[in-house]
Parts: C-alpha cells; sequence; structure tokens
C-alpha cells in the first residue's frame, strides 16, 4: 500500500503505518488488511486533511486494480 507521504506522521499515523506493512499484516487475509487500511484512511482524514487530499489527488494517476484497499 502506497501511503509514504511526504507529510507529518502523528503517533497514531506511524503506529498504523508499522500495522500495515508490519509481517503480520502481509500475511494476513484481505478483510484484515482492508479493515486496517480502511482505519488509518479514516484517521488521515479526521487528523490530516491536507494528505488524504494529496492521496485523492494522486489517485486517477494509478490503476486502480493497483489499489484495492482505496475502493472498499
Ligand atoms: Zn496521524
Amino acid at each position: 500500500m502506497k501511503l509514504y507521504l511526504d507529510f507529518e506522521p502523528c503517533a497514531e499515523c506511524k503506529e498504523m503505518m508499522a500495522a500495515l506493512s508490519s509481517p503480520e499484516m502481509l500475511f494476513a487475509d484481505e478483510k484484515t488488511r482492508a479493515d486496517e487500511s480502511a482505519k488509518f484512511l479514516r484517521h488521515l482524514t479526521y487528523n490530516h486533511t491536507e494528505v488524504l487530499q494529496a492521496v485523492m489527488e494522486d489517485l486517477p494517476k494509478q490503476k486502480k486494480d493497483q489499489e484495492p484497499d482505496f475502493y472498499q
């Protein structure tokens, strides 16, 4: 999941990014990964709106099937 953007992550962000890139998560099932991604996006929505905006602007440039987590 490509979310390592140029911004100042808060403690919660770091925690979630670490969780998302942990080996446990890599081997987790689809739903668990989707849930974690959704949680992180929700956090961005409420706490880092400028980041979310950058993500959304970046999305159309990428192939949608490469970032399925965004659409769940
Ligand atoms: Zn944060």
